[in-house]
This record gives C-alpha cells, sequence and structure tokens, in this order.
C-alpha cells in the first residue's frame, strides 16, 4: 500500500464548519441532521442538508443560525426522502450569515451540490471567469464558485458523465484550503469528498459510508475510519471508498480504529456539556494518566523511540488553553529536567524565525490536532528537522498523523468549545512528560519522581471531591456575576491557573477578565483597580504563597474586593479576601490540576447566570483550523 503525502502544505485561512455525508440504505436525513448536532460546535452561523430523492432531484433545506432553525424548517415541510445527502454548519467568512449564504451550494440546474469548510482564495477570479461564460450566481460565498466550476468542468466532458475527475479536475484550479463534500445527481451511488488544509475523514461501515469533517459527527454509526490526505480526493459509495491525488496516483490508507466512547451526543443530564465535562474531569484524568506511571516512574511508550539524548532545548506551542497548559509545562521541564524551554503562542511561533534544529524537541498542543496556527508551526520545526511530539486529544488529526511521536489525552470528545477536561489532562501529559524527561537525563531523583507520580495518580479522588463542592463555588459565583471586569493574578505555576481562569470568564460569559503575574500588576494594571473591579488571586500554598498574599493585600488597599483559591486549611488567607475557594493540598507543581476545578465553575455558574450561551459562545469555534 503506498502512502503518498500531499507536496504542498501551505496553511491559509481555513475555517471551522462542519461536514457530514451519508451514502448507504438508510434515510440520510436523520443521519446528517445527528451529525451536524455533534458537529454544531464548530460553526453556527448557518445550517443546511441536501437529499438526493429516489427520484433523482436534490433536495435542498437551508436556514440561518443554529441548527435548530433548520430542525423547524424540516419539521414544517415535506419529508426529505433518500438515501445519499451532506449537511453542514458553516462559519461564514465571505458572505453574510443569512439563509442564500448557507451551504449546500448548487449548480446552474440543481444536478450537483457541494458542502465546503475552508476558503477559496481566488473565487473571485474563477467567479468572474464563470460568469462570463453564463453561469448564474446566486449568494455572496467563495464556494458557490467551486460548485459552478465543478459544473463547468463537468460539461466540458461532453458526456463522458465521470463526476470524481470533474471535481479533481476543478480543484486543481483552486487556490486556498477546503475540505468538501459534493455529490450530482447523474450518479445516485457517490459521494465526493477531497482536502487542502481542513480535515476530512471517511468512515467505513457495512453497506453505508460516510465523510465528515470530525470523527465525532459519525461516531454513532462507524469507528473504523480513513483519513485523507492534503491534496486528496475520495469517491465513496455504498460498497466501499476510493482515493485519488488530485493528480490522479491511486492511494491506499490503512483504517484506523477509534477508541473514543459515543457520549458525545448526550449531557447525561446536565444543562450544558460544559458543566458536563468539567464534572467528568475524575474520569478523563483517570483515562488520561492509564497505563501511563507504572511503578512510581512516568511511562511514556510513545516517546521511547526518540533519542532524547540529542536535546538541548524544547519549543512548546500552542494556542488558548493549550497555551496556558504549555506555560505549567515550561516551568516544569525547566525546573525538572534543566532544559531551556521557548515557550510560544502558535499564531506568533511560525512568523518569530524560531531558532530550532535537530537538537531542538518541539512540543505542539492542540486539543483537535488540526489548530491551523499550531498545524504551521508544526511544519516549520518539521522543515528545521527538529524531533516533534503532538499532544492532542484527536486521533486521525493531521498534527497525529503527521508528528514524530504522538501523546494522546485520552479523554473522548469535548463538545463544550470551551477547553474544560482537555486542559487538565494536557497539564497533566505535560507535567508527566517533564517527569520523563527529567528521568532518562538524570536531572531528577527516582525518590523525586515518585512522590509526583504518587500525587498524581491521587488527583482524580482529590477532584472528585471538588467536584462535590460546586453548590458553594456557585453561590460566591453568582454573588461575582454583576461586576464587568475583573483581574485573575497568581505566581510561578499559579500564573498559568490566573490566565486559564481569566479566559473561562471571558469566553462564556463575556465579563472583560485579565489574566497577569501577581507581581506585575503594580507595573500598570493596578490603576484600574476599583471597588468595581475584583480581583481573583491563586493563593494555593507553594513557595510563593506568601508574596501573591503581599499582592492581595495591596489590591485590597486599592478597595478591590479580593477572592483567594485556597488550600483547605489555610484559614489565616481569611483575614485578606473577602471569599475564598478552598481546593485540597498536594504536591505544589500539580496544584494547576486542582486549583483550576474551582475557576472553571466559577465561569460556568457567572456564565449560567447571565443566561450566556455557554456551550457556544458567540464568535468562537471549537476547532479553531481559520489563521
Ligand atoms: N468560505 C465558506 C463560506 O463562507 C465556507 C465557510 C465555512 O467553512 O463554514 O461560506
Amino acid at each position: 500500500m503506498t502512502r503518498e503525502r500531499a507536496s504542498c502544505f501551505t496553511l491559509r485561512g481555513v475555517t471551522m464548519c462542519g461536514i457530514i455525508g451519508y451514502v448507504g440504505e438508510r434515510a440520510a436525513a436523520p443521519i446528517l441532521l445527528d451529525g451536524l448536532r455533534r458537529l454544531e460546535y464548530r460553526g453556527y452561523d448557518s445550517a443546511g442538508v441536501a437529499v438526493l430523492s429516489a427520484r433523482g432531484a436534490i433536495d435542498v433545506r437551508k436556514r440561518r443560525g443554529k441548527l435548530g432553525n433548520l430542525t423547524t424548517l424540516l419539521d414544517a415541510g415535506s419529508a426529505l426522502e433518500g438515501t445519499l445527502g451532506m449537511g453542514h454548519t458553516r462559519w461564514a467568512t465571505h458572505g453574510a450569515p443569512n439563509d442564500v449564504n448557507a451551504h449546500p451550494h448548487s449548480d446552474c440546474e440543481g444536478r450537483i451540490v457541494v458542502v465546503h469548510n475552508g476558503i477559496i482564495e481566488n473565487y473571485q477570479e474563477l467567479r468572474a471567469r464563470l460568469t462570463a461564460r453564463g453561469h448564474g450566481f446566486r449568494s455572496e460565498t467563495d464556494t458557490e464558485a467551486l460548485v459552478h466550476l465543478i459544473e463547468d468542468e463537468y460539461h466540458a466532458m461532453d458526456g463522458r458523465r465521470d463526476f470524481p475527475e470533474a471535481v479533481r479536475r476543478a480543484l486543481r484550479q483552486v487556490r486556498g484550503a477546503y475540505a468538501i463534500v459534493a455529490f450530482c445527481r447523474d450518479d445516485p451511488d457517490l459521494l465526493v469528498g477531497a482536502r487542502q488544509n481542513a480535515p476530512l475523514v471517511v468512515g467505513l461501515g457495512e453497506g453505508e459510508n460516510y465523510v465528515a469533517s470530525d470523527i465525532a459527527a459519525m461516531l454513532a454509526h462507524t469507528r473504523t475510519v480513513v483519513a485523507l490526505e492534503d491534496g486528496e480526493i475520495a469517491a465513496v459509495r455504498r460498497c466501499g471508498a476510493s482515493i485519488r491525488t488530485l493528480d490522479g496516483a491511486p492511494v491506499n490508507h490503512e483504517p484506523f480504529n477509534v477508541e473514543w466512547d459515543d457520549v458525545g451526543g448526550s449531557k447525561g443530564g446536565f444543562p450544558h456539556f460544559v458543566l458536563k465535562e468539567i464534572h467528568e474531569q475524575p474520569e478523563a484524568l483517570s483515562h488520561a494518566l492509564i497505563g501511563r506511571i507504572q511503578e512510581g516512574r512516568p511511562a511514556l511508550a510513545e516517546l521511547a523511540h526518540l533519542d532524547l539524548s540529542r536535546v538541548n532545548r524544547v519549543a512548546l506551542v500552542g494556542c488558548g488553553s493549550a497555551f496556558y497548559a504549555s506555560l505549567i509545562g515550561k516551568y516544569l521541564f525547566e525546573g525538572w529536567a534543566r532544559l531551556p524551554v521557548e515557550l510560544s503562542v502558535a499564531s506568533e511561533f511560525r512568523y518569530a524565525q524560531p531558532v530550532i534544529d535537530e537538537r531542538t524537541l518541539c512540543v505542539f498542543v492542540s486539543q483537535s490536532g488540526e489548530t491551523a496556527d499550531t498545524l504551521a508551526s508544526f511544519r516549520l520545526a518539521q522543515d528545521a528537522g527538529a524531533m516533534t511530539v503532538a499532544l492532542t486529544n484527536t486521533q486521525g488529526s493531521s498534527l497525529a498523523r503527521g508528528a514524530g511521536a504522538v501523546i494522546f489525552l485520552q479523554v473522548g470528545p469535548e463538545i463544550g468549545v470551551v477547553a474544560t477536561k482537555t486542559f487538565t489532562a494536557q497539564t497533566a501529559l505535560l507535567t508527566l512528560m517533564a517527569l520523563y524527561l527529567a528521568m532518562r537525563r538524570g536531572t531528577m531523583e527516582a525518590g523525586a519522581a515518585r512522590q509526583v507520580c504518587e500525587a498524581l495518580l491521587r488527583i482524580p479522588q482529590q477532584m472528585e471531591s471538588l467536584i462535590r463542592r460546586e453548590a458553594e463555588y456557585r453561590a460566591i459565583a453568582e454573588r461575582y456575576a454583576e461586576h464587568r471586569s475583573m483581574f485573575f493574578i497568581g505566581r510561578h505555576l499559579g500564573y498559568p491557573v490566573a490566565l486559564e481562569g481569566a479566559l473561562k470568564v471571558k469566553e462564556i460569559s463575556y465579563i472583560h477578565a485579565e489574566g497577569y503575574p501577581a507581581g506585575e500588576l503594580k507595573h500598570g494594571p493596578i490603576a484600574m483597580l476599583e471597588p468595581a473591579v475584583p480581583v481573583v488571586a491563586v493563593a494555593t500554598q507553594g513557595s510563593t504563597y506568601e508574596k501573591v498574599v503581599s499582592n492581595m493585600q495591596e489590591v485590597r488597599a486599592r478597595g478591590a474586593k479580593v477572592l483567594a483559591v485556597a488550600t483547605e486549611g489555610d484559614d489565616a488567607i481569611r483575614a485578606h479576601c473577602d471569599d475564598a475557594l478552598y481546593v485540597p493540598a498536594t504536591h505544589h507543581s500539580l496544584t494547576p490540576l486542582l486549583a483550576v476545578v474551582p475557576l472553571q465553575f466559577f465561569a460556568y455558574h457567572i456564565a449560567a447566570r447571565l443566561g450566556r450561551d455557554v456551550d457556544q459562545p458567540r464568535n468562537l469555534a471549537k476547532s479553531v483550523t481559520v489563521e
């Protein structure tokens, strides 16, 4: 079997919508809608489906706004019948989020339909050319140029009716980024999928097959998956799928088996996925640690083949919460493994001309494994000959397939747009990586490593105790819901926790919240403080405890209300704060794993109190595959 790799990988503005396609014996519409429900977190400007009816007509229904608007439309109309179809949730890049711009898009005659994730960069040029050739455009999207281009190529084949070939010829003229699914009413057993810098996977079933932007969309039906590479096109039929490169060369990828549970569809009685995922953390963390601590030592078999003796520096790269988890990683890698660590936000790393070579260990942290900037940074490291490690939650993702070594989070799908269980899992696994590196380099005593490992194994149980205190955290959170601005401060390992706490509040409650190193506050932001601007201080026990307490006193002297995250039993802290969120004591290096949990509850209950859309906050998407 050959495994062709796309020859070029220039990441361009890929977007974040969701795609699902189905071909089989069953009614397509319910399968598509269920898939879209599982994908809705990716984009929710509009949703649409197209189904090929038994009479050979293509029925397209689409609506602006969330999936609920589409289901209302479908409920009000005639039944959508047919066993082949596609669905899409959009995150608009070109054209307003309205009904007309919603996908799927059709050609002039309603013979061909396309859904698309990404940006067709040369769409204006294509549109002008196709308009001149008589094609009528209805939407403002870049995507519509693609469907007319396919139509043009299809007609140019003089009745040969080779639809995959028409798509292939069209895509060879397209610049930009895409994952697409297309079908044509002349071939009622065929879905065509293709990708370039945006994820697309084929799911293999019995007498039925799927194409989707995300494994989660089809997990209820199949776990056997083939991931397309960039520059590949798949012809998917009821009884099988064949893949070619855009140059026409056949490709044969081994399918892999997905081990996630299909939990993504159900909130398990919680009002929001985010709350469910906060509660899931003890179990998720236990899963993340399974087999990775043995006899009191870190056991990361995934890294065993790497020649770590040649590593002289580390680069940690991520975005958002993954970046904050990486900051914790930096402190621990440096403290234990005594390696210099460069920490970068991926969107900066890729442009900063980082000094990396074959002696650099580059670790890329991305829940989805598809984050555009992280992938671009990864390619940069690959080109520089660096050793690459991916820390991701997603099997089959671009990062997982490309990296020299992969550590999977093993925490199952995270549906809430904001990171909760993936943040704690990333933090725990970066901690283990730091220990592992220190042991391999001989910079840490076995006894010291054992202490951390034993404490780490106790964290899931300690998290349980935190989760039982939700009512207490909630009562405090609700008292802070009226504030319009907040600061979060911490030092050393408390600093990334402050950053993550502030990010959670921003993301889901839309309250301005800023994370700051506690010692840095007086170099500027302290000017913002007044009674209406509370300060949340991460003041768990550890080497910087007293310094943080001093900083709490400084801000209180300016009239700010102070909420402390403190270690259980620390009654003395009450003299320096208005409220306290207590967490159990643990090894000082592991405090972030516990301290962040009450802050997740804090952000969640503020947002819920304010009636925010917690699972799908405005302007955000789960998998940020756009630059
Ligand atoms: N660029 C296309 C549009 O704006 C696709 C967006 C998406 O990925 O959802 O319609």
